[in-house]
């Protein structure tokens, strides 16, 4: 089974994650989406939330699971039998921390990484301007899916 993680702290999920997962299903069996945890780290989205947003926009959707995990991607990868990571790149800035990502993987384990260039059209679309726009009563019905909305 062809079964890649699509990892990421996803607070919010937005149309940009959307629209590489809806890009990925067909290449692959199944895309495991990965809500990465880290105690450290403060989030405007409770990890339950953070799920439910994600679980409720694919329902119909067999090919995708959402899961939470804990420390390293490639150990999760391995506990999972994942042998591809999936993610977007949006911008010269996302491709050359993507790279030294992949290329520290690489040397880790034999997970290959495997990147989609975003859609034009959502390329813009970030968590942290959706969380700034959320935290200043805007409007954001057109960066994230219904679910998030529906909160
Ligand atoms: P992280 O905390 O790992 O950066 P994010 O939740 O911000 O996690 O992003 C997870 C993945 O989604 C990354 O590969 C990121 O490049 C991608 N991504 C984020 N926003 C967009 C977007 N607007 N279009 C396409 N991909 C995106």
């Amino acid at each position: 089974m062809r079964r890649a993680v699509f990892p990421g702290s996803f607070d919010p999920f937005t149309l940009g994650h959307k629209d590489i997962i809806d890009r990925g299903i067909p290449l692959f069996d199944e895309i495991v989406i990965a809500i990465g945890t880290n105690s450290s780290k403060k989030y405007m989205f409770t990890l339950e939330q953070r799920k439910k947003f994600i679980e409720k926009t694919f329902t119909n959707q067999p090919k995708i699971r959402v899961d939470t995990y804990e420390g390293l991607t490639i150990d999760y990868c391995k506990r999972i039998n994942s042998d591809y990571i999936l993610r977007g790149l949006r911008n010269p800035a996302d491709f050359e921390f993507e790279k030294a990502i992949a290329h520290t993987n690489r040397k880790m384990s034999k997970i290959e990484h495997v990147f989609l260039l975003t859609s034009a059209n959502t390329s813009y679309i970030s968590s942290s301007i959706v969380r700034d726009i959320l935290k200043n009563k805007g409007d954001v019905s057109l960066l994230v899916p219904k679910a998030v909305l529906d909160q």
